[in-house]
């Protein structure tokens, strides 16, 4: 065994192998990949997993990630055995509820390029003859799915691997530490040997957190016992020797899956409680002992979908562990403060071939080509890395794993973890509160609920589906923000302060537009990636000559608070603080804000001292504040940040001001279709680092000429070749127009995009759809439509902004 390698891998399952074969592809030489169990059945997950291989996500990342593993899977074989049988993959609806959420899945499939079909209950049993088809409505039937062969596809993939470049497998081989100094990795000590290491990439899964706590890494996912069973012969496939071939089946009404093994078939359930398992109390193999009560309820649903499984025993049982993280997505990326250090866990064998390659590609090139937000292990908040909060979303996780979620669903349990010193006085207002990284945030107010008299006639009603978690009072506060104006709480931005000698310096490198602009000044700009990605979309004020303010949303401050540290010099010269907690702040917007200001505020606030796009310290009654001349939802107004401790009385003095004027709170509903009107891109949504300032109309936001900065030359090259997508403002063409984001945008048969936001715009009586498409169906006029759970709607491409085209509302 090697006493010396460029990268150590801990853990030889499929996301471990998957990672090795596509470093070693990509150049890397000298890797090692060590497990504690025997190769290639290790006794970790991928072990025992039956490998079914569902495609479809709500998460383009995640149907991405599954449709590479397909086609890699497809091109494995071990010993002249296939590494995936591509029998197709059925999705059964007991109900009308999931028969519509299927449709609403379809739409998925044909905005990521998945190739799926509806199919009716006879058409399902066609395919699955064993099926009763009288207990179903339909399916949902991807012909692409199939069944993994996962400990097939590592072998394969290690011997790939190897064939690449220097790869060696070590089994029976414990990694009990990672050694780290200076911020660098050092080393891998083993039960056999201690292997230098400039790099190490832990996929060790359910074992993860506890290599990462010995090195200060947070990977925040539990092991969660799983049963699979497999019956005896059927009857009904007597005779049948060849693998698989039926279609995978899913019955998510009941929160369970099959699959056939030859003449008999296994069944997997997560109809019972979440049984849990501390990573600690884990030993070598990810492995229980059976409890039968946990499949009673699970049996009598699998014989009615199943009738040949009536009666039947299962020979074939088993208790496996698998991993589940707080927000079901896996853990990916770089330690933020562990030079060399890297985690791939919390990644099914749907995922792995997936995450493999974008993980290579991640440590080779320092950017991934996918955008992997939704995965990045440093976009956790402090508070979902606690073992309470972690266990409980978790198990959350597990419980839904098959649930029918509205894209608005509102976690019901830990909340009231993070509330603005106001919190009080909005409770008061009657917020219906929504959870954002752990903040308490009112959506809408039922307070304002007697604006509906004068307002209801422009607040088109829903119903169903897009009636949940959706209020016609946000379309009133909405149009009270336009026409007076209201308070809207900003405590959960995330305030980054940047300072030192350095800062400016710094800030220039990471940013797309000129940061060095006078004392008191407030850019917009872009942190791109080197491939000119949408990084971070995010303000910066002029403090002082060596202070900077970086502003950016609640939810993503975790993940732009890690690149700028990753990108930091280490030299000392500057300091990168995160300060969210210290200020609370307040949205005052609307074309009465100035009145509201001017009453409580001595200092010169018209348009001439204080113009659009400054910040100047004032005081409001007895608070120091800072004051940002800005606007989200388009109007005029500012934000208002105060120490935390001023908070309460801020709103006080500042709700005192604005009542008199007819000014109210207004929520978050009522800020998204705000934004939206006025062509407001939000991160993570209309931008993330897929797209680019060109395609994102953001051209305005760059300053090719400042000097260097990260994704300049990329940028350059952009504009040189020209863009082939833009993003776009879209109008439904009829009242019915409905979507709430993800549904594919169409031209006839031909997908051109997907929506990345849609609202309605209560002040122009339109609801609006953002997305991206081709540059050539890209035209204000050009007629697409948007298909909402299978039905589609005729909508138009228009020019954008499609509210205050001309500024004049924010610089009056
Ligand atoms: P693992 O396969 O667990 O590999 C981690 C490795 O790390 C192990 O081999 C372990 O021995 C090693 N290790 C840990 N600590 C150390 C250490 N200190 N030193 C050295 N080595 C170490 N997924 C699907 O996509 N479809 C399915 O149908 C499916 N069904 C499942 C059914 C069951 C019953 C179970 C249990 C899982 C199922 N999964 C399924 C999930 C899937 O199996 C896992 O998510 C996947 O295999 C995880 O792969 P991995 O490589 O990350 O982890």
């Amino acid at each position: 065994m090697q006493k010396q390698a460029n990268l150590v891998i801990i853990g030889a399952g499929i996301v471990g192998a998957s990672s090795a074969y596509h470093l070693a592809k990509l150049g890397w030489r000298d890797i090692v990949v060590l497990d504690q169990g025997p190769l290639f059945e290790t006794g970790g997950s991928t072990s025992h997993a039956p490998g079914l291989v569902f495609q479809t996500n709500s998460s383009k990342m995640m149907t991405g990630f599954a449709k590479y593993t397909v086609a890699l899977f497809n091109s494995l074989e071990d010993d002249g055995q296939p590494a995936f049988y591509p029998v197709g993959g059925i999705e059964v609806a007991y109900t009308p509820e999931r028969w519509e959420d299927l449709k609403r899945k379809h739409g998925w499939a044909t905005s990521y390029d998945l190739e799926a079909h509806l199919l009716t209950p006879r058409e399902v049993q066609d395919r699955i003859p064993i099926l009763d088809q009288e207990v179903i409505r339909g399916g949902y039937f991807v012909p692409g799915d199939g069944d993994a062969k996962a400990v097939r596809a590592v072998a394969a993939l290690a011997k790939a691997a190897a064939r690449e470049g220097a790869v060696e497998f070590c089994g029976e081989t414990k990694a009990g530490k990672i050694e780290v100094k200076n911020g660098r990795v050092q080393a891998v000590v083993t039960d056999r040997e201690r292997i230098n290491t400039g790099h190490v990439l832990l996929c060790t899964n359910i074992w993860a957190p506890v290599l990462g706590d010995r090195v200060g890494l947070k990977i925040p996912l539990v092991a969660v016992e799983h049963q699979y069973l497999i019956s005896e012969p059927l009857a009904e496939l007597a005779g049948e020797t060849r693998e698989i071939v039926h279609p995978i089946l899913r019955h998510q009404d009941c929160s369970m899956y099959f699959r056939q093994h030859a003449d008999a078939y296994g069944i997997g359930s997560y109809k019972h409680e979440p049984l849990l398992v501390d990573p600690y109390d884990l030993e070598k193999t990810a492995t229980r002992p059976f409890t039968p009560q946990q499949f009673d309820s699970a049996r009598r649903a699998a014989e009615e979908l199943l009738p040949p499984l009536r009666s039947k025993d299962y020979p074939t049982r088993f208790n496996g562990m698998f991993a589940f993280t707080p927000d079901a997505m896996p853990v990916l990326g770089p330690a933020a403060d562990i030079g060399g250090m890297w985690v791939a866990a919390g990644v099914w064998v749907t995922h792995a071939g997936g995450v493999g390659k974008a993980i290579a590609e991640w440590m080779t090139a320092g950017v991934p080509t996918m955008d992997l937000h939704e995965a990045d292990v440093s976009r956790f908040h402090a508070h979902a890395l606690t073992r309470s909060y972690i266990q409980a979303r978790c198990a959350q996780q597990y419980r839904e794993v098959y649930d029918i979620i509205h894209p608005l669903q509102q976690m019901e349990h830990p909340r009231k973890l993070r509330l603005s010193p106001f919190h009080t006085r909005l409770e008061a207002l009657r917020g219906a509160f929504f959870e954002s990284s752990g903040w308490e945030r009112p959506q809408w107010y039922a307070a304002n609920a007697k604006l509906l008299e004068d307002y209801k006639e422009r607040i088109p009603l829903r119903q169903g589906w897009e009636a949940r978690y959706w209020s016609p009072i946000q379309g009133a506060e909405h149009l009270v923000t336009r026409q007076r104006v209201a308070l809207f709480e900003l405590s959960a931005f995330t305030k980054i302060e940047v300072s030192g000698p350095g800062a400016l310096q710094y800030l220039e490198t990471l940013a797309a537009n000129r940061i060095d602009r006078p004392v008191g000044k407030v850019i917009y700009t872009a942190f791109l990636d080197q491939n000119a990605g949408i990084k971070c979309d995010l303000t910066v004020t002029r403090l002082d000559e060596a202070r900077f303010l970086v502003l950016a949303g609640g939810g993503m401050g975790m993940h732009d608070l890690a690149w700028m540290r990753q990108n930091a010099p280490e030299d000392g010269s500057v300091s990168v603080r995160d300060v969210s907690s210290q200020y609370s702040a307040v949205g005052l917007w609307g074309p009465m804000a100035r009145h509201v200001l001017e009453k409580v505020c001595p200092d010169d606030v018209s348009n001439q001292s204080f113009p659009y796009f400054s910040a100047r310290r004032i005081s409001i009654d007895s608070i120091p504040a800072l004051a940002l001349r800005v606007s989200y939802v388009g109007e005029l107004g500012w934000e208002i940040y105060a120490p935390a401790e001023f908070g309460l009385r801020l709103w006080d003095t500042l709700w005192e001001a604005t009542m008199p004027l007819g000014g109210i709170a207004a929520g978050g509903g009522a800020f998204d279709s705000l934004r939206l009107e006025k062509g407001y891109r939000l991160w993570g949504n209309e931008l993330h680092t897929e797209y680019n300032p060109y395609e994102a109309g953001l051209a305005w936001a760059i300053d090719l000429d400042k000097g260097n900065f990260i994704g300049r030359e990329a940028l350059i090259k952009i504009k040189e070749e020209g863009i082939s997508r833009k993003l776009c403002a879209l109008t439904f063409d009829t009242p019915e127009g409905m979507a709430l984001g993800k549904e594919p945008i169409l031209s006839g048969e031909r997908k051109l995009g997907y929506v990345t936001s849609a609202n309605y715009g209560y002040s122009v009586g339109k609801h609006i759809v953002y997305g991206y498409l081709p540059i050539e169906s890209a035209e204000p006029g050009t007629k697409v439509q948007v298909e909402y759970f299978g039905k589609r709607h005729p909508a138009t491409v228009v020019e954008e902004p499609i509210y205050d085209a001309e500024m004049e509302k924010l610089r009056s």
